[in-house]
């Protein structure tokens, strides 16, 4: 009865905040943007990030000529999402089928 949250609905413009800038917090937040832009509403996203880079556990180090991977280097296609999100970032071009020639089952 008295402690009911009354912030919630005073606001035409609604406050996203994304903890997290890892591809989870980085994901959610170009979703939300999506959704909002989309269905015409005011939004004001705000992601959190304690590091100094974005990015969390994905880490690419360029060294010389090399460039290393200090997380993940791959992720499984039956789950297409991920694939589905670089093309639509205009990246899918530069992603590796780890199989080819045959089709490929992860990038
Ligand atoms: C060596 C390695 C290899 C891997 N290889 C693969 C692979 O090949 N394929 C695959 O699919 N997966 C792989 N993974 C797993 C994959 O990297 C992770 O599942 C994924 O990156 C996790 O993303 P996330 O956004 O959930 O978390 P994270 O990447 O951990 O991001 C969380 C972010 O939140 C920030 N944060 C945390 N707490 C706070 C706070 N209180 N305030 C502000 N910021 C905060 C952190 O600093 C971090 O940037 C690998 C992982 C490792 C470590």
């Amino acid at each position: 009865m008295g402690n009911e949250d009354k912030t919630q609905h005073q606001s035409p413009e609604g406050h996203v905040v994304v903890v997290g800038g890892g591809i989870a917090g980085l994901a959610t937040a170009y979703r939300v943007q999506q959704l909002a832009r989309a269905e015409g509403l005011p939004l004001h996203l705000s992601l959190l990030e304690s590091e100094p880079l974005l990015g969390g556990k994905i880490v690419t180090d360029r060294t010389d000529d090399f460039v290393i991977e200090g997380g993940p280097d791959s992720f499984i296609t039956q789950k297409p999402a991920a694939l589905a999100l670089c093309r639509e970032l205009g990246i899918g071009e530069r992603v590796m089928g780890t199989m080819m020639p045959t089709r490929p089952f992860s990038f």
